[in-house]
């Protein structure tokens, strides 16, 4: 990865209105270079899979198959029956095996439908072609008619693959009489280690620009722009010829965390701002992922549903780090033993990265949707300060992006004094994990900030 100039994305006559970067945020070490030149490999079928029934925000899907049934790959094992819900489909063809329930990173436990592989898969170069290579036909997008565009990527299940695994057909739907004018395509990857979103723009950028020109269509957008970090001079060179032949704006960001979160990446592009408690849709904006809109590519233009994704497995604590391409459901051990396994210095495994991902330690835990990763971290890797009392130095204030005040909300938290961390606007606090990070008293923020929003949702839905 090399860097190119900070001023890049210098606002201007003709350029976009955004200053390239948003108010607050930290600078963690980037550590990207573990994994960023690994091309991505196609991970074979493993002999089962377990699919949880609720990989994304919203109900869950609903299963359409009994144990000992036979399915095909890609075939619907789940419906999502709500708006806001997706639906799930098989990565292997197999045999249905008995329910099981799995316990997610994040400490969900979840019903989920288990398939033993059976019968020849398709894999290698085959799949990488039928998924992400080939041709994808930029001009045929123009007469396809949006609701049937919306259509197909409800059907294949789509979710940002991002991390928030939000239903994409439920993102590209306007709100009402709200007109959305602009279409952000998200290819910052702020999130340290992490190299998923940098090789699917650097070997897929084909995909993504049709992907980007399909959901621009089905929202209805007059302009669609990709934001990328400045550490990722690769994807933006990959992207770049492709994009202006689309009309696609690239927009080139100063590497900052979190601007991969919606509201600072609208913030750093467009200098609109998300009201609190608002969507994007309310300020005219959709935004979502890079490797998304593959998946929207390959749902309108082929009839794919999701059934795989591409995950980095990195950090100093894993033999030989790696960018792979898996079937979701897969176990994350296994997928650890395809990068050599542990190093004897591994302390810590993260589904996801290291500042907003979750701790895991069981080798079954599934591969899902929103999985972008698995880091594993060294104990040098592993900030260990002894936590002590707050000492007011107000460096948790002064980073976070949200202007929260994040000792009082832990505080708050801590007290389950509900009322307190309302008025200090708890929900608005997106768990980016900035103010944990610059602590200097080591204390568990994000823990005890997430802790309050569980004690008031469960308030709520009394
Ligand atoms: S309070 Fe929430 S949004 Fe603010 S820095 Fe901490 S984790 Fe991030
Ligand atoms: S950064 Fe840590 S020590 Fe400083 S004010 Fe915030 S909670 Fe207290």
């Amino acid at each position: 990865m090399r860097l190119i100039p900070q001023n890049a994305c210098k606002p201007g006559p003709g350029m976009l209105p955004g200053r390239g970067t948003f108010a607050h945020g930290v600078h963690p070490p980037q550590r990207k270079e573990l994994s960023a030149d690994a091309p991505i490999e196609i991970v074979p079928a493993p002999a089962r899979v377990v699919l949880p029934l609720q990989q994304h925000v919203g109900g869950p899907c609903t299963p359409v198959v009994k144990p000992r049934q036979e399915v095909a790959f890609g075939e619907l094992i789940g419906r999502g029956e709500a708006f806001v819900s997706a639906a799930l489909h098989a990565p292997v063809g197999g045999v249905v095996q008995k329910p099981a329930v799995v316990t997610l990173p994040n400490g969900r436990h979840l019903q989920a439908i288990v398939i033993r592989t059976e019968g020849e898969q398709p894999g290698g170069q085959e799949l990488w072609d039928r998924l992400f290579g080939g041709r994808w036909p930029g001009k045929a997008y123009q007469s396809m008619v949006p609701e049937k565009i919306n259509e197909a990527i409800h059907n294949a299940g789509i979710v940002g693959l991002g991390g928030a695994a939000f239903p994409t057909h439920v993102k590209i739907t306007p709100v009402g009489e709200k007109p959305i004018d602009t279409l952000v395509v998200n290819g910052c990857e702020c999130e340290p280690y992490l190299t998923t979103d940098y090789r699917v723009m650097v070997e897929a950028p084909e995909a993504v620009v049709a992907g980007a020109l399909l959901a621009g269509r089905a929202v209805g957008v007059r302009r669609t722009l990709i934001g990328i970090e400045d550490n990722k001079l690769e994807a933006v060179d990959a992207l770049r010829r492709l994009a202006a032949g689309a009309g696609i704006r690239i927009a080139v960001l100063r590497t900052k965390y979190p601007q991969g979160s919606e509201k600072h990446l609208i913030k750093a592009v467009l200098d609109r701002e998300v009201p609190l408690g608002g969507l994007p849709a309310d300020i005219g904006v959709a935004i979502t992922n890079v490797a998304t809109m593959t998946a929207v590519a390959r749902a309108v233009m082929r009839g794919i549903p999701l059934t795989h994704r591409v995950i980095s497995v990195t950090g100093g604590g894993i033999v030989e780090p790696k960018n792979l391409l898996v079937p979701i459901g897969m176990a994350m051990g296994e997928i650890i033993e395809i990068c050599g396994g542990l190093r004897k210095t591994a302390a810590r495994i993260i589904a996801g990265g290291p500042m907003m991902g979750f701790a895991f330690t069981d080798p079954q835990t599934p591969v899902t949707k929103g999985t972008s990763g698995i880091t594993v971290l060294t104990h040098e890797e592993v900030r260990r300060v002894e936590q002590s009392v707050c000492v007011r130095c107000g460096r948790c204030v002064d980073v976070c992006p949200m202007n929260l005040v994040p000792t009082r909300l832990a505080m708050a938290s801590r007290a389950k004094d509900l009322g307190l961390a309302r008025r200090y606007n708890i929900m608005a606090c997106f768990e980016c994990g900035s103010c944990a990070y610059i602590c200097p008293a080591g204390l568990l923020l994000v823990q005890h900030i997430r802790t309050g929003k569980a004690l008031l949702a469960a308030e709520r839905s009394k």
